[in-house]
């Protein structure tokens, strides 16, 4: 064995176990109560340690033409190391034909090298010019297996429109792949370029997001296929979905959401520096989040969108000059473990496992996994930690219930206390795996 972990209280389907974990060649060997002669032994003092964490939704050095956010997949990498995330899911950049999509495939694939985590892509396509069905099957050659499609941003020729939405539905319902989708009503958000920053909410009213999550719910009921809604925003839009279409809930209609909209409200917008905080769709009511908060468990993952920026890149008064995105990897478990304690682990580990064809290997501590997992201390205190590439970060200051002292990707301790130790992350896509009737989380 290359590698035994002692004294630790293991998680494991909402328990903890008083168990070792026993690591050779980056993989779980064994979780038992034996020893062995180990080449290295580490005690984790009766810590708690859960399985390493999938982000799902990753933007590393996004170009937005003005700006790129600032966390490449180094630090971007590190910083989610720090928080206990040892697999991103990252976007390729938006196409609308073959051509296009195979030259970012391979870009992305330069630029995520340097990555300590591993890491996997979703292929984004753009108000397709092209057949679909060659276009999917060809995003399925490459092994990969989920598709972003955007409902707005018609301003930047980014939307996909109904009839081509429907088309991929029934593409997901044929070849089995995820069909992503940042869902807001594009006629409803207002594009006026010279509006304050503290109009964001107005701008981009949650209405858009719910009636546009209800049409595309019709899609499926009528279509079939797979439907993941990226960045749920508020408890109103999934009271809506829950009433009208709840059976296609975590069968069909997939639901993820962000730490920002369990802990920001639209208050902060009215902050002298609201412009930090600004993002799409953007933080809600009070009201809104606490039905969020009370709506959890019919939230399927959680996803950061970390796409962060520094403060001079965002501090400006007009929202078309800044750049919309705030980090979050590193916080990501803290603050939602302060909510909801374990019932949080699944929604960040197994169920994205086994909606991106990663089940066996990641998103749990059992025999036969990767070696990615991390030590959670409970210690009150207040966030202040950013090992990322930018100068701030909202939730500074913000009270949880711990810290994250360790975490192993592949067998390797990458992070020990304030140290880091380099690894080089392992890209996990080029499989061919299929999602069907019988994925629920
Ligand atoms: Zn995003």
């Amino acid at each position: 064995m290359d590698l035994l972990i002692e004294n630790g209280l293991i998680y494991g389907d909402g328990e903890f176990h008083h168990q070792n974990i026993h690591v050779d060649q980056g993989k779980i060997v064994a979780v038992d109560n034996r020893g062995c002669n180990a080449g290295t032994r580490v005690d984790a003092q009766g810590k708690k340690i859960f399985p390493g964490l999938i982000d799902p939704h990753v933007h590393f050095s996004l170009n937005l033409g003005k700006h790129t956010s600032r966390d490449d997949f180094f630090h971007g990498g590190k910083a989610a190391a720090f928080g206990g995330v040892t697999t991103i899911i990252d976007f390729l950049d938006p196409v609308d034909n073959i051509d296009d999509l195979k030259t970012v495939y391979q870009r992305r694939l330069a630029e995520a090298k340097p990555s300590p985590v591993d890491y996997l892509f979703h292929a984004t396509i753009k108000n397709p010019k092209c057949d679909l069905d060659s276009f999917v099957k060809t995003m399925i050659g490459l092994g990969l297996h989920s598709l972003k499609l955007f409902t707005t941003y018609s301003d930047s020729n980014r939307r996909t429109y109904d009839e081509d939405i429907r088309e991929l539905l029934r593409l997901s319902e044929k070849y089995g792949f995820l069909l992503e989708a940042h869902i807001e009503n594009d006629a409803m958000i207002k594009n006026d370029p010279n509006v304050h920053f503290s109009e964001l909410g107005t701008m981009r009213p949650t209405g858009a997001e719910t009636t546009e999550a209800l049409k595309l719910a019709q899609f499926v009921e009528e279509e079939g296929g797979y439907l993941y809604m990226v960045h749920l925003s508020s408890g109103d839009t999934l009271e809506a979905l829950k009433k009208h279409h709840g059976h296609l809930l975590n069968n069909r209609f997939f639901i993820e959401s962000c730490p920002h909209y369990f802990h920001l409200t639209n208050e902060c917008f009215h902050r002298p520096d609201g412009y930090l905080y600004t993002m799409a769709p953007p933080v809600r009511s009070e009201a809104e989040k606490q039905k969020l908060r009370r709506l959890f468990p019919d939230v399927h993952t959680i996803g950061t969108d970390h796409c962060s920026f520094l403060k001079e890149d965002k501090h400006h008064a007009l929202l078309k000059d800044i750049p919309l995105g705030i980090g979050g990897i590193e916080q990501s478990f803290l603050l939602m473990h302060r909510l909801y304690g374990t019932d949080v682990v699944p929604k960040m580990t197994e169920h994205l496992a086994r909606l991106h064809g990663l089940e066996g290997r990641k998103g749990k501590i059992s025999a036969g996994y990767d070696a990615d997992f991390f030590f959670f201390e409970e210690e009150e205190q207040r966030l202040s930690t950013n090992h990322g590439a930018t100068d701030y970060n909202v939730y500074d200051g913000t009270v949880v219930d711990g810290t994250i002292t360790d975490t192993f990707i592949g067998g390797r301790h990458v992070v020990h206390h304030d140290s880091f130790h380099e690894r080089t992350g392992r890209y996990l896509g080029g499989h061919h795996e299929i999602i069907d009737q019988r994925t629920h989380l």
